[in-house]
């Protein structure tokens, strides 16, 4: 079989796009990033750009047509989805599929798939679209429950009822946090988690879906801290992760690699959400933890090209570097002080612009493949709190 370049145009162009089109360049293919601002980090490197608003229809079906991709990868989650059902129509590849990137867009249609279609446990949940209607979905989940907006991103409306002086508070929040003029909320009981893990899954088009090995991570105001790999789950919780991952990627439909995101309890393992992209969390793997990183499986995937096997190398973790505060031209200090240390290494960003908790970097550290990940993830947030942020 001969390969032809195949031009790709990329939806969203932060961090993970910008690993992707490493990987994508590697094996030989042409990049075109998108986003609605300049000198987006994986613009820097892709062969060609473009900015427009991905939540206009109108602009996205101009960079479609204008560039006529073998395929379209999406990066992000805040991108017209409905009009990847009509790009399909017309004969485009959309990565996975037009069904798993517009569903994932929207909690309701996601978590009606895995608990109501295909039985998967979830936490039990309501929906609301008044505040009457939410206090009532409050008092019939019970308290304490996490109320989240149906459409926003990064944990942005989400907070937890603990008492009955939370809900209005709770209610406000929601509505000021959604994305767009899309008003509802999902009221989920609460899961007294001991872990949260993150199950990459690989679905191809040729090949079995492949699984890797989890990845332990913590959140903080819905944004990912640091995550480590490979993260120790019994033997059955483990197994029905990988049932129920190969389930939803199953339903949804397409190739490449899922982030998909599981409760750990002493009464076994509750499916939370998933993105059928790159996940942030799997930044992990760019610390060598595997023999393919989760972009370079992301690539092989999307592209029909092999993946015999995936192999656990080494244990690492990652950490992220914040930026604290609105700025320019951002510079940080402390960076040679984390190369000192052996089996560790950075990746800053080069994101043009700084504000509040904007993630500009990780550290990466490994170790061997039985290390301790918890002293692993230790080490890394400890190295990454050295690194400063400024800006001018
Ligand atoms: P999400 O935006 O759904 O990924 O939620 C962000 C974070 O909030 C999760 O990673 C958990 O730490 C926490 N969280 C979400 N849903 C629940 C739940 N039902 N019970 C407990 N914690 C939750």
């Amino acid at each position: 079989m001969h390969m032809k370049q195949k031009k790709i145009v990329l939806l969203g162009s932060g961090e993970l796009g910008r690993e992707l089109v490493i990987a994508l360049q590697r094996l030989g293919h042409y990049v075109v990033a998108v986003d609605n601002y300049e000198n987006a980090p994986a613009m820097q490197l892709a062969q060609e750009h473009e900015v427009i608003n991905m939540l206009d229809g109108a602009a996205l079906d101009g960079v479609i047509a204008k560039h006529r991709p073998d395929l379209i990868v999406p990066e992000v989650e805040a991108i017209r989805t409905e009009q990847f059902y009509k790009y399909e129509q017309e004969g485009y590849t959309v990565i996975p599929s037009a069904r798993a990137a517009n569903f994932t867009m929207n909690r309701k249609a996601i978590r009606d798939l895995a608990a109501k279609e295909l039985g998967l446990r979830t936490a039990n949940y309501l929906y609301a679209t008044t505040a009457e209607g939410f206090r009532e979905a409050v008092h019939t989940i019970g308290m304490p429950c996490v109320v989240k907006p149906l459409m926003s991103s990064s944990g942005k409306g989400q907070s937890v009822v603990k008492t009955a002086a939370d809900i209005d508070k709770a209610w406000q929040y929601a509505m000021e946090g959604s994305r767009g003029d899309y008003k509802e909320v999902i009221v989920e009981g609460f899961v007294n988690f001991y872990a949260e893990i993150t199950l990459l899954t690989v679905t191809q088009q040729n090949g079995n879906t492949l699984f890797c090995a989890p990845i332990g991570h913590r959140q903080e105001r819905g944004d990912y801290q640091e995550s480590w790999q490979p993260f120790p789950v019994k033997e059955d919780d483990y197994q029905h992760a990988c049932e129920m991952a190969a389930q939803i990627t199953k339903a949804l439909g397409g190739n490449g690699i899922w982030g998909i995101e599981f409760f750990l309890t002493n009464e076994g393992v509750y499916f939370s959400e998933l993105s059928p992209r790159p996940h942030d969390t799997g930044m992990v793997t760019l610390a060598g933890t595997q023999n393919f990183n989760e972009f370079e499986l992301h690539a092989r995937a999307i592209l029909g090209l092999p993946i015999p096997e995936i192999v656990q190398l080494r244990a690492g973790a990652s950490a992220v570097i914040l930026a604290h505060a609105n700025g320019e031209k951002p510079y940080f200090t402390g960076v040679e002080e984390v190369l000192k240390e052996s089996q560790t290494d950075i990746r800053l960003f080069n994101k043009p612009t700084t504000r509040p908790y904007r993630r500009m970097g990780v550290v990466l550290v490994n170790d061997e493949v039985t290390a301790d990940t918890t002293a692993l993830k230790n080490r890394a947030a400890a190295l990454a709190a050295k690194v400063g942020v400024h800006s001018t």
